[in-house]
């Protein structure tokens, strides 16, 4: 098994693409390839460098690569950019910006940002796992401030709705849940129609656990649920009684403003829970060394995303008014247009 423990282990351990195919079948199959549109283990290799293997299954007899369900079916960037380019965003603590990866692995812009929103299903946590012991929760607000948009933007906003204020706008809630002990995290974006937070609690801790909160009402109620629930009172400028605090899971935040601030500079309502998956797949493996990272992150290379489902026309956002989605498509086409302006 192919070891990495650098960017430069990466770039010339695989040098070919057989050499990445060879590395992936290991990972998949351990060796023994299995079909992966019959699930038949009896399987022909044949003259192909496209689609080395041929089922043996007379129903099936379909031809395939070990790239078939994986992140990188049907795409063109050859494996050896895409092996870089998983390593270089499991790698950098707060991840790599499209523009950046698209120089680095001579790919553009568009291949870049694609492929990064492929990578980042492979960090998605896949299966829901209940935090226990103690678990600190608490929730923060990503998006721009409404006292720094576009003049028209506000005073539209203030036509239909009757006011104006600070948390207005498209800042969307993100809440965060940390067992302490662990120190592993789970994110989940709030979509304040559906559930209350009391309900996203419930379902993300186990019942047997002590919930660390602050003083925030919606939170009221949960030490029926709960063996316990402590409250840190940040209003009274407490910040840490004995065990009672949340600062681990502010932590965590401040690692995903900068990331989205710092990085990726903007992010999308639509593409906001991938930016927390991705962040917070980092954080909960920051105990091992880049390189089993890597390899972690290919062996959960399995759940293709295409191009189709990822551009897809957002579900209408149920807090967001009509005229900011408007605003926000003629501001990506003005952009679009003017991005060649010098200056920009
Ligand atoms: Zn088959």
């Amino acid at each position: 098994m192919l070891e990495c423990k650098s960017l430069q282990d990466v770039i010339l351990k695989f040098h070919d693409e057989r050499v990445c195919e060879q590395y992936l079948e290991q990972l998949r199959w351990n060796g023994k390839p299995v079909c992966p549109h019959c699930g038949c283990g009896k399987v022909y290799r044949i003259k192909s460098t496209k689609q080395p293997y041929k089922c043996g299954n007379k129903e099936c007899l379909k031809k395939f690569s070990v790239k078939i369900g994986l992140i990188f079916e049907a795409s063109n960037v050859p494996l050896t950019k895409w092996f870089i380019a998983i390593y270089l965003n499991s790698a950098h603590k707060k991840g790599i910006s499209s523009l950046q990866l698209g120089k680095d692995i001579d790919v553009t812009q568009k291949t870049a940002w694609f492929m990064l929103m492929r990578i980042r299903e492979l960090m998605r946590v896949k299966e829901e796992v209940k935090l226990n012991n103690v678990v600190e929760v608490d929730e923060t607000y990503v998006g721009g401030k409404m006292k720094n948009k576009h003049k028209a933007v506000r005073a539209q906003y203030k036509k239909e709705n009757g006011y104006l204020s600070g948390h207005a706008g498209n800042k969307v809630g993100v809440l965060g849940l940390v067992q302490r002990d662990k120190k592993c995290v789970t994110v989940k974006v709030i979509d304040s129609t559906k559930q209350t937070l009391k309900q996203m609690v419930s379902e993300n801790v186990d019942t047997s656990a002590t919930v660390i909160t602050d003083s925030l009402n919606a939170y009221r109620g949960l030490a029926k649920t709960f063996a316990d629930h402590q409250i840190i009172h940040h209003e009274k400028n407490m910040f840490v009684d004995g065990d009672i605090y949340t600062n681990t899971v502010e932590g965590f935040f401040s690692l995903l403003k900068r990331s989205i601030f710092g990085i990726y500079h903007q992010c999308s309502q639509k593409h906001l829970a991938r930016y927390c998956d991705e962040t917070a797949y980092r954080y909960n493996h920051r105990g091992i060394k880049d390189g089993e990272r890597f390899t972690l992150s290919l062996q959960n290379a399995a759940g293709r995303l295409t191009w189709d489902n990822l551009t897809a026309k957002p579900e209408p956002k149920v807090n967001s008014p009509k005229w900011l989605i408007e605003f926000e498509k003629n501001r990506a086409e003005w952009m679009e247009a003017n991005k060649n302006r010098k200056g920009r």
